[in-house]
């Protein structure tokens, strides 16, 4: 398998450190709120990863963490500025600034989160993770972490009693995102002013003192009661449950820097090497061209999927219909398409059942898998099978057997209609008088007006596909 690595800069061949065996850590969710569909993508990459692993025979561990403490509201991608926005007031806290929001309790508030997190996963089958840690619950990790970074001279207690990272004793930073430390400015995209808590504007805070009215998600530390970076919870959580070689690491782009970059500085100042093998990030989702965000309105839930009356796997076929590494831009319409065409491919599947069996095409499934291998070049995966389906030298049975294997690459529960009564196609005048039109059009080789006639049986809710018998009809 190959995959574009971020710090390489390039495709390159994954040879995980055990042979037969592959590590992942997916950076998870801050459980503060529902995960849209931007954020679905992101959580499919690491299934994919996991389904071209296994697809190479190879066994896959895959550790998702949960983030219910630490995440502040400036800590988001682009907004921070290599930690050097490190607010300490209750509200800063994602998961605390909801929880106020909803009046509950922070964990009442996370545990809800979670849930639904799991609940969309399994809506868009993704396999879950082996392990999920919360970083609520691995406290003692980040308190071991930072007491070694402490003492190898890599952290340090800052003028306001939060321990920071020194990012200056680390001469790798910036490896990651290209965000040298000469190049970031103090106060670079920064409204408050230069730190005076810290030794030089790029440290962050690994621990932070909680302020008075900080009530919950609090600790008491060597270094006094507080909470954990974010960045921390990954770094030690990653190492405690995956060791210090880690084969790949995933998370969306704009966690590239600060999150990962800082997370990196801190893994292999504790290890003395370099933990993860290979960055791997998903390139952004904009919905009908623009950037999903709250203050627009434009946040699409995969609820909101459903209650359009879309199948969820609707979604992961748009995904997986652009590269992972590509920017997307997802719609209605894209959506809307391929709910068509799930579900006839699923009628295809039921249909194909019926008949007599036969072995699978593996020069089609071969493909797929190669293409899997391929940086997950889904869309080549996809086209695929959508060859295989019109191909009319490969027999039903064979297709069959070849669209079952291909799922699970896919996951696309195209078996679900097996077996189920087909639904019964009612034929009205106009539309028996368009087919017997498209026929003698095929028949002449009229192919723009065959095509012209296909549109125009969709317009009256029918599907028509050829097949070696002529035409099979199917409802939209
Ligand atoms: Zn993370």
């Amino acid at each position: 398998m190959h995959l574009h690595d971020t710090k390489a800069k390039a495709v390159v061949p994954i040879a995980p450190a055990r042979a037969g065996f592959l590590t992942i850590y997916a950076c998870g969710p801050t459980v503060y709120r529902d995960a849209h569909v931007g954020n679905m993508r992101t959580f499919l990459l690491p299934d994919l990863i996991r389904r071209a692993a296994e697809a190479e025979g190879l066994q896959v561990r895959l550790v998702q963490n949960i983030t219910d403490v630490g995440h502040m509201a400036d800590d988001t991608g682009l907004g921070d500025a290599g930690g050097i926005d490190e607010g300490q007031g209750d509200g800063d806290d994602k998961v605390l600034a909801q929880a106020a929001r909803e009046g509950r309790g922070a964990l009442a508030v996370a545990r809800a989160y979670e849930d639904a997190f799991h609940r969309d996963l399994a809506l868009l089958n993704i396999y879950p993770a082996d392990e999920y840690p919360r970083a609520s619950e691995s406290i003692p990790l980040m308190i071991d972490l930072i007491t070694t970074l402490m003492e190898s001279g890599h952290a340090y207690v800052g003028g306001d009693g939060s321990v920071f990272f020194d990012a200056r004793s680390y001469p790798q930073y910036g490896e990651l995102s290209g965000n040298r430390l000469d190049q970031l400015r103090p106060g670079h995209r920064f409204d408050g002013g230069v730190d005076e808590s810290k030794r030089f504007h790029a440290d962050w805070a690994l621990w932070k003192k909680s302020g008075p009215t900080r009530t919950q998600l609090v600790w008491d530390t060597p270094w006094g009661a507080g909470f954990p970076g974010w960045h921390t919870e990954c770094s030690a959580m990653s190492l405690h449950l995956l060791g210090d070689s880690i084969d790949i690491h995933t998370g969306g782009i704009d966690l590239r820097f600060p999150h990962h970059e800082d997370e990196r500085a801190q893994s292999n100042c504790v290890t003395g090497s370099e933990v993860v093998r290979h960055w791997v990030h998903g390139e952004h989702l904009l919905f009908e061209g623009r950037k999903m965000s709250k203050s627009t309105g434009n946040v699409v839930l995969v609820s909101d999927v459903i209650a359009r009356g879309f199948d969820p796997l609707a979604l992961r076929l748009a995904f997986m219909s652009n590269r992972y590494r590509q920017q997307l831009n997802l719609t209605w319409e894209s959506i809307s398409a391929a709910d068509t065409t799930i579900r006839r491919w699923r009628e295809r599947v039921a249909q194909w059942a019926t008949g007599p069996s036969a072995a699978l095409s593996v020069t089609h499934l071969d493909a797929m898998k190669a293409a899997f291998a391929d940086d997950l070049d889904t869309p080549r995966a996809i086209t695929v099978l959508r060859e295989l389906e019109k191909d009319s030298s490969v027999s039903d049975g064979a297709k069959l057997e070849t669209f079952l294997a291909a799922d699970r690459l896919l996951g696309l529960d195209l078996a679900r209609d097996i077996g189920k009564a087909p639904a019964t196609v009612e034929i009205t005048e106009e539309a028996a008088d368009l087919l017997e039109q498209r026929r003698i059009a095929r028949a002449e080789k009229q192919w723009a007006r065959s095509d012209e006639l296909r549109d125009a049986l969709a317009a009256l809710g029918i599907a028509v596909t050829d097949t070696s018998d002529g035409q099979s009809i199917a409802l939209l």
